[in-house]
């Protein structure tokens, strides 16, 4: 569900008035109509709201339910997964999307070694929705985050581009002051990709790539690990930053 920040001078009795850029995404971007709901979230809770107009400068959204049980990051975490062999993705997908991932983008990496052709890739993407589906249920997700199709490296640099910060994961970089400086720059309503290399990891072309497309390069720690655990482990901090610094307790 989509969640929109304002603060208390947008509220107006039973209802929120969101302008500006909100403003813009919900009528020409998400293109929402009359009826839709979403959450608003003002001064550190979350209403259930529904759009009952729309003007020329702002929405009004009319609450539905104050304090609602939103189990839903105030930050959008965009994992890009360099294909791994057999179906490892499968297990990324599950324990991301416990874990609060907004999407999930697998990317066509020099060293994958599973080449996918275009009818394999449609049945997986379907059995990975389904996968990522079954884990928002039954982790108690207000949304169900969608497995995007196989992109290839310079599509998803594109995609990756567009986020407000890009954060990639490499086995050869060392220090924690850019993981943690990357962490600090986490603001709630943002969207955060991270790239995790496949088995073989990066080649260093890709990383240059990755820079030029604003990537933030971290490390994950002193030792080598595995694909998957590089996604878990990435997802995880992201979502305990948010959890623990960003979005505050009992919400
Ligand atoms: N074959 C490589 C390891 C690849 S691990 C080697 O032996 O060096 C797969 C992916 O997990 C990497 O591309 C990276 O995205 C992530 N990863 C693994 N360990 C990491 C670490 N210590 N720090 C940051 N990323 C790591």
């Amino acid at each position: 569900m989509y969640n929109f920040f304002v603060d208390g001078c947008a509220r107006a009795g039973g209802s929120f008035r969101i302008s500006g850029k909100d403003h813009n995404h919900i009528c020409n971007v998400l293109r929402m109509q009359i009826g839709d709901t979403f959450l608003v979230s003002c001064e550190g809770t979350s209403s259930l709201c529904r759009l009952k107009h729309i003007e020329e400068d702002a929405v009004e959204a009319e609450i539905l339910e104050e304090d609602y049980r939103n189990t839903e990051l105030s930050v959008h975490f965009y994992l890009f997964q360099g294909l791994p062999k057999g179906d490892k993705l499968e297990l990324i997908i599950q324990k991301t999307v416990e874990l609060g991932v907004a999407g999930i983008i697998p990317v066509e990496m020099s060293r994958c070694v599973m080449k996918l052709d275009e009818k394999k890739k449609k049945a997986r993407r379907d059995r990975w929705q389904s996968i990522a589906e079954s884990a928002a249920k039954q982790s108690k997700r207000n949304v169900i985050p969608e497995v995007c199709d196989v992109m290839t490296y310079k599509q998803a640099m594109g995609k990756a581009a567009e986020m407000d910060l890009f954060l990639v994961p490499y086995e050869n970089e060392r220090g924690m002051a850019e993981t943690r400086e990357a962490l600090s720059r986490i603001k709630p309503g943002m969207s955060v990709g991270i790239l995790v290399g496949p088995e073989g990891g990066f080649e260093e072309r890709e990383i240059e790539l990755a820079r030029q497309a604003g990537a933030a390069v971290i490390s994950l720690g002193k030792r080598i690990l595995r694909a998957e655990t590089a996604a878990v482990t990435a997802m995880g901090l992201g979502m305990l930053h948010v959890e623990m610094n960003l979005d505050g307790d009992g919400q």
